[in-house]
């Protein structure tokens, strides 16, 4: 059984396989859903300045007394958290400074324990169940492939203790579900904050012309729409930077998710490459970046404000533009934008 989104519903994406696709219309700006992280953690590097329950940025946050190790808004926040925190806590105490599981390992043993008490479809899986979520195990590397084993090492010396540690072969599938399903949730200056499994936006295709960006508000994705959508059109995403050039973006993509995007942009521009040359065709292809970026400034400038993070990030992008080009001008002009919202 299937469960149901109001507005979205799951389809057979021509050539893509399963995906998720608009039953209404939808304006640029307009929330399609939000979706719960049906497993989420704190970047170790941010520990002290945001909350690892809610994602809260605030000051004087308080710390669990056992380990001094984890930071909460509050007793309830530290109730919430305990589930997850308590196959770290212990374990953070006996290995002292040797304990340095990875993020990836650190968020597969969040996954295994919610598996185990969750048994019932979560609001993380209206769509998408987390278990058929896509796994690209048989296609790895050798390079990727010990990148697993020395994470599932991770597993078995911190986590074996609180956790039943399940076999080595659906180790290495879910390893790679959460690889390829994975989100990195920035906070408002970029920064990567924590990781995060999706189930339902893990649905979501990719291309380089993408309908919807993924804010975060705390541990939550939220999907909206940055192209006007009739009923029946796919929603559609970017998993990697769009300022890459063409054959980069496709590299990355067959690198990490194991296709090559046959979007409108990738199918054109791979038509243009063949006849373009050297610093002449870079040249070019920059310029239409910067092109690309103020469009799109313009376009979500009434929309979202400046300090919206994918303004944010489409201007520092711009900046970099900017800077490739030589243009000191335009380069200030995007730094000075970026700035503004941090001065108070
Ligand atoms: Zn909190
Ligand atoms: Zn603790
Ligand atoms: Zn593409």
């Amino acid at each position: 059984m299937t469960g149901s989104m109001e507005g979205v519903e799951r389809f057979d994406s021509p050539g893509k396989g399963r995906g998720l696709r608009v039953t209404r219309a939808f304006k640029v700006g307009e929330l399609l859903f939000s979706c719960p992280a049906y497993s989420y953690v704190l970047s170790v590097k941010e520990r002290g300045c945001y909350c690892e329950f809610c994602f809260n940025r605030k000051e004087g946050l308080a710390r669990c007394g056992k380990c001094k190790k984890a930071f909460y808004c509050n007793a309830k926040c530290q109730k919430g958290d305990w589930p997850m925190h308590k196959l770290e806590c212990s374990a953070m105490l006996a290995f002292g400074e040797n304990w340095c599981p990875s993020e990836m390992s650190r968020l597969v043993a969040r996954i295994l324990a919610k598996k185990k008490t969750q048994k019932e479809r979560c609001a993380s899986e209206k769509i998408l169940l987390i278990g058929e979520m896509q796994s690209h195990a048989e296609d790895e590397d050798n390079e990727k492939r010990q990148m697993s084993e020395a994470d599932i090492a991770g597993m078995h010396r911190f986590y074996s203790k609180h956790l039943e540690v399940p076999e080595h072969k659906d180790l290495l599938t879910l390893f790679s579900q959460v690889a390829c399903n994975g989100f990195t949730i920035e906070d408002d200056e970029l920064s990567h904050m924590g990781t995060a499994v999706y189930p339902d936006v893990a649905l979501i295709n990719h291309s380089c012309l993408p309908s919807v960006i993924v804010t975060y508000k705390g541990t939550s994705a939220e999907i909206r729409a940055v192209q006007d959508m009739k009923p029946g059109d796919e929603v559609l995403i970017s998993y990697i930077d769009l300022l890459y050039p063409t054959e980069d973006r496709n590299n990355r993509l067959r690198e990490s998710y194991y296709f090559t995007c046959e979007c409108q942009e990738c199918k054109c521009k791979s038509k243009v490459r063949t006849s373009e040359q050297g610093r002449e065709g870079t040249e070019e292809h920059f310029h239409e970046l910067l092109e690309m970026c103020e469009q799109s400034l313009e376009e979500m400038g009434a929309v979202f404000d400046d300090a919206n993070v994918y303004m944010l990030h489409m201007m520092y992008q711009a900046m970099g533009v900017c800077l490739y080009m030589e243009d000191p001008d335009g380069a200030v002009r995007y730094g000075e934008k970026i700035l503004r919202p941090y001065r108070c």
